[in-house]
């Protein structure tokens, strides 16, 4: 792995992950954006169904007789024939990709946060500290780990300890594989228990965006060279907007401050702990989420 950099597990997402289906051909009347607002009245409609009876005879799902197909209701035919296909064919229909936090959203609680309570002689009020907006989350990260001094094997074992993974979380993996939805982490934690964690719990093929840990005489040298003069709210952002222009739309979920940026950006958000407040308050809308489950049976209902 590069330090400070993005690492990549062995299953990269591919970049894009559309419906592998070859669009049908539509003559320039039927591709036009405006098929999905067409009524019966529409001078479309001649050609529509003439071409319809075209499709019919290719595609074996459609056993409709070229007879039915002059009976149904242009708007039927369009959602019988081709809509789907069209759907592939109008940018921001790339379908879904999923954008997660790490710390106390794939955790049941933060890691950085028990290392810091554990190791150092920050208290559960400096470590609330963080989660206050305006905090910036990588200034206060970097900071604070400059005084663990615990050693890798002590600091394994901890994480080993203190590292829970929040239920239904291999269950949207799964969902997400199968319906070719990438999925990413973008998280200000340390890339050593996100490895740590993710490897343990058998999860590979995510791309991470984390923080690089570095012990040095003293401590812990943090560095977040991945966000590339971004702060890691803006970076969080970037990476649902990144999705957003190649078509897809973003669910996004996470716990804190620093989250609140994408949780803007997003189609749609779960939150809990902080980031869910922040959203209240701004009327940013976003679910509570307490396990994936529920995102999962989302995707696998709306892809
Ligand atoms: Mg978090």
């Amino acid at each position: 792995m590069q330090a400070g950099s993005v690492w990549s597990l062995p299953l990269t997402p591919e970049p894009l992950m559309g419906n592998p289906r070859v669009p049908i051909f539509f003559p320039p009347a039927v591709a036009s954006p405006s098929l999905r607002g067409f009524t019966g009245k529409s001078p479309a409609i001649p050609l529509l169904c003439k071409f319809a009876k075209v499709q019919m005879r290719h595609r074996t799902s459609y056993q409709t007789s070229t007879k039915s197909v002059g009976l149904v209701r242009p708007k039927a035919i369009a959602l019988r024939s081709f809509g789907t296909d069209l759907e592939l064919r109008t940018p921001a229909r790339e379908g879904w990709a999923v954008v997660v936090d790490f710390d106390a959203t794939i955790t049941t609680q933060d890691i950085s946060d028990a290392i810091l309570l554990h190791y150092t002689s920050n208290s559960f009020k400096d470590v609330r500290e963080s989660y206050v907006p305006g905090t910036v989350t990588e200034d206060w990260v970097r900071e604070k780990f400059r005084a663990v001094q615990a050693r890798p094997g002590e600091l394994r074992k901890f994480v080993y300890k203190t590292g829970r993974l929040r239920p239904g979380f291999k269950r949207l993996l799964r969902i997400c594989r199968i319906n070719k939805i990438p999925v990413e982490i973008v998280s200000g934690g340390l890339d050593f228990y996100i490895r740590l964690l993710l490897n343990r719990w058998g999860i590979r093929g995510l791309k991470v965006y984390c923080a690089n840990a570095r012990w040095i005489s003293h401590g812990l040298d943090v560095r977040y060279r991945y966000l590339n003069g971004f702060t890691l709210d803006h970076f969080k952002a970037r990476r649902v907007l990144e999705y957003k222009k190649r078509g897809y739309r973003v669910v996004y979920m996470g716990d804190g401050s620093s989250d609140f940026e994408a949780a803007k950006k997003a189609d749609i958000t779960y939150a809990r702990g902080t980031l869910l407040g922040l959203c209240r308050k701004n009327l940013v809308t976003a679910k509570f989420f307490n396990d994936f489950k529920m995102v999962a049976t989302f995707l696998n209902s709306h892809h």
